[in-house]
């Protein structure tokens, strides 16, 4: 097995890791204070093309291997999980989806767009009743009309919409049939500005304060019938599938979070004196930056590991979930330790520490929880599903 980097992989880590250097990393700290990123990240993002890696270059996309795509997001995530998670939905949940599931005139109208910045995409399943349960939703799509004006009406609600004010098209999940769970569902793309579909910002988050997460609610939605993304009834497979590879994204945003609280540490540790030595002589501090560094290459390899399954065409899925739930956990323990290098000044939003930890920590919630991912596993390991 061979761990090196090809000459692609590793342009494609130093592009981003010189452009969150130079673009993301000093402004973070005034985004989450003001609680907004700067919206021109998004085409500079694009101009770049990480916005469009992995989709193929006859759609406006990059190109690229999944092991670039989690490089670079790993860089983001290091530079501030706001913007990683631009990426992760617009191009991981949004734009990837579209590629797989989409029909030719679909892939044309918005993969362009989404992968050149020029337009954001979300991603709507969660519902205020339904987040762990997403095959239970409510979100109706009631068939209206006949021949050419056939369509359908949508009415219902979702909750906590990543990108959810900035986008312009949301990849949407509704009911369409009269089955039960997660068979009756269907997977539509909706422009944004349809009449009926409203959005309200969420504030209050404790962390990815940058980002624009949102509420959405649906009254009267009228989409035609070519709105819909893949076949009638398969929606959940579509949201299972996209989530699938969105935890990869997730775990290599957890990488990136772990290893800026690796570096913020190790800084931190050779410069602070106490007792007349730097802190980083005493080797309970010594611990805590062994602990760190142990679960960045932990995280990193078992994030590489789904990035090499997704391109050799392997399964990855129960994969993608051992490395989303052991990365997610990982960084928020990173972040807790590094703030405790810091000691009281790891408290302060001063130093970068404090917003680490708090970005973490949604990142063991979202895209399923810690929980689900190890029903996940258990059901791959058992064969029994306790869903
Ligand atoms: C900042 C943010 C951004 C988000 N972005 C998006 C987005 O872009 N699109 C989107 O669709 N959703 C998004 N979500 C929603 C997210 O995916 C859900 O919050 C998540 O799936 C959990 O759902 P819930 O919050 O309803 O919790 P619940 O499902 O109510 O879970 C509550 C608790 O019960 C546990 N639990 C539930 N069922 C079981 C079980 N069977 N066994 C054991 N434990 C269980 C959970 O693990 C959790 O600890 C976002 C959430 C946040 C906070």
């Amino acid at each position: 097995m061979n761990l090196e980097l090809s000459a692609e992989q590793a342009a494609a880590r130093r592009l981003a890791k010189d452009f969150v250097d130079r673009e993301i990393t000093p402004h973070a700290a005034a985004w989450d204070r003001a609680e907004r990123v700067d919206p021109g990240i998004v085409g500079k993002l694009g101009a770049l093309g990480f916005l469009g890696l992995t989709v193929p270059e006859e759609y406006g996309g990059s190109g690229g291997d999944h092991l670039s795509y989690a490089l670079v997001t790993e860089e983001l995530g290091r530079g501030d999980s706001a913007v990683r998670g631009i990426v992760s939905v617009s191009l991981g949940l949004v734009a990837k989806t579209i590629a797989s599931w989409g029909d030719e005139e679909q892939k044309r109208a918005w993969l362009p767009r989404l992968t050149s910045g020029e337009a954001v995409g979300c991603f709507g399943l969660t519902e205020p009743g339904t987040g762990s349960d997403a095959g239970n939703l409510t979100t109706r799509a009631v068939r209206d009309g006949s021949g050419s004006g056939a369509g359908y009406v949508i009415d219902g609600a979702k909750m906590f919409i990543t990108n959810g004010t900035w986008a312009d098209v949301v990849l949407l999940f509704a009911r369409t049939g009269g089955a039960p769970g997660h068979k009756g569902i269907s997977a539509f793309l909706i422009p944004t500005d349809t009449p009926g579909l409203t959005r309200r910002e969420i504030h209050g988050k404790l962390g990815l304060r940058g980002q624009a997460t949102a509420e959405l609610a649906l009254e009267g939605v009228r989409v035609p019938a070519s709105a819909m993304l893949g076949p009638e009834g398969k929606g959940f497979s579509v949201a299972m599938s996209a989530l699938a590879k969105g935890r990869m994204s997730v775990a290599a945003g957890c990488v990136g979070i772990a290893q800026a609280a690796l570096d913020a540490a190790v800084g931190y540790a050779g410069e602070r004196e106490q007792f007349g030595a730097p802190i980083a002589r005493h080797q309970l501090v010594q611990e805590l930056l062994s602990d760190i560094a142990v679960d960045v290459d932990a995280a990193r390899l078992l994030t590489w590991r789904v990035a090499d399954l997704v391109d050799r065409g392997e399964p990855f899925a129960t994969e993608a979930s051992k490395a989303k739930l052991f990365a997610s956990e990982a960084a928020v323990r990173a972040a807790n330790n590094a703030l405790q290098v810091f000691g009281g000044y790891g408290y302060i939003d001063e130093y970068p520490v404090g917003k680490l930890l708090r970005d973490a920590r949604v990142m063991t919630l979202y895209e399923g929880t810690s929980q689900i991912q190890k029903l996940v596993i258990g059901r791959a390991l058992t064969g029994v599903s306790a869903f």
